[in-house]
């Protein structure tokens, strides 16, 4: 509990860089890497401990990227409700979550986004906003003036390639223009912004890793790398894919577009916030898939979708809907702590979520990846 209380300070004191919030994160990995041991010896002993909430907070969106189901045929029409997310933000707080994620879809088309993020603020967690970026230039400056402080923007390629992906003529220079605007008003001492940048076929040529770790730079933006998905519920699955999804030949370019990317953290290590052990183990994430064996984290997360559905993950362990009941009944039951030692004995689908922290937990893969 005293861990929980300090953890929770430091996390919100900290600025989302530099060598005292690595340090944090590394603390936490050694935390992960205790639970993990003892669940080994004795699983019965592990717990669901809400400590995130990812909130999907609309269906809709105002793009049509090529792997997403989203804005067509997941949860189609689907919004929460202000009157289900008020109590869902109460609850959170009460449970001791520190950090309230709202995104989609696009979450910058929810009418009561601005609510989502004050009241989260007011429950003093810390709200993180996940947007296309379209409506960044508009949408911002209420956010912010809300207490905003940490929005990250998907990037799925550059230019003419990423209109192509997400189905918009027109769209990259909208996102550029937008952020450009909005970084010009709102400085990084103000506003975090990081690029949660798709690792997938179409990206992982060394022309387009060079672009976007220019935009990033250019922009005072950190990146997350997040891996092509194959088991999430609103991802393409490889077998539907229409060419986005690795191949084994295509092992020696992304082994060739990480080793830049160590590269590039290496030289300015607060340019990308993967773990450069995380950054090696991606090759192995993505060619072997469900074989890779790495406990999962995600004990800590409860997930909500538009539809007011309740999981502990982002793909299963379904717990219930806030349409029901509140999310204060809905978790930590018995169902909710039989499905935090199913995640650790992976048994599930094993995505690659956390994939990061997750490799950091686990003893073996830090010794495998180190
Ligand atoms: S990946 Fe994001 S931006 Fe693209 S269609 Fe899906 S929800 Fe919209
Ligand atoms: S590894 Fe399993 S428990 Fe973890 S996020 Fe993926 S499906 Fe959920």
């Amino acid at each position: 509990m005293v861990v929980d209380v300090i953890k929770r300070y430091l996390k919100r004191r900290l600025p989302r860089d530099g060598y005292a919030f690595s340090l944090f994160r590394e603390g936490k990995h050694s935390l992960d890497r205790a639970a993990s041991a003892v669940a080994d010896i004795a699983p019965g002993t592990l717990r669901a401990r809400p400590q995130r909430l990812f909130v999907s907070l609309t269906a809709d969106c105002s793009l049509r990227c090529g792997a997403c189901h989203y804005g067509r045929d997941f949860m189609p029409g689907h919004s929460l409700p202000w009157s289900l997310g008020g109590p869902m933000l109460e609850d959170a707080a009460a449970l001791g979550v520190t950090d309230v994620r709202l995104y989609g879809g696009e979450p910058l088309l929810h009418r009561d986004i601005e609510k989502f993020v004050a009241r989260t603020v007011d429950l003093g967690m810390s709200p993180w906003l996940t947007t296309n970026g379209l409506l960044l230039d508009k949408k911002i400056d209420r956010l912010v003036a809300a207490g905003l402080r940490r929005v990250s923007i998907g990037m799925y390629g550059v230019g003419a390639q990423y209109d192509r992906y997400v189905g918009r003529n027109g769209a990259f220079a909208v996102v550029e223009a937008g952020l450009a605007r909005a970084r010009a008003r709102h400085g990084p001492e103000t506003l975090d912004l990081k690029l949660d940048w798709l690792l997938m076929r179409g990206t992982c040529a060394p022309e387009v890793v060079e672009a976007t770790l220019a935009f990033a730079a250019q922009f005072g933006m950190r990146i997350h790398v997040n891996l092509i998905h194959y088991s999430l519920p609103y991802f393409t699955k490889p077998e539907e894919d229409g060419g986005h999804h690795f191949r084994m030949e295509d092992r020696p370019l992304l082994e060739r577009a990480v080793a830049r990317l160590i590269e590039a953290k290496m030289a300015t290590p607060d340019l990308i916030r993967n773990s450069i052990r995380g950054l090696r183990s991606i090759p192995d994430w993505l060619m072997r898939g469900p074989a890779m064996r790495v406990p999962c984290t995600e004990r800590d997360l409860i997930w909500v979708g538009p539809d007011g559905s309740v999981q502990m993950c982002y793909v299963t362990f379904r717990l219930g809907n806030l349409y029901d009941a509140r999310l204060r009944d809905l978790v930590l039951t018995e169902v909710h702590h039989r499905a935090a030692r199913a995640a650790h004995a992976l048994d599930c689908p094993n995505c690659h979520c956390s994939y990061d922290r997750r490799i950091n937990a686990h003893a073996p893969s830090r010794r495998a990846y180190g």
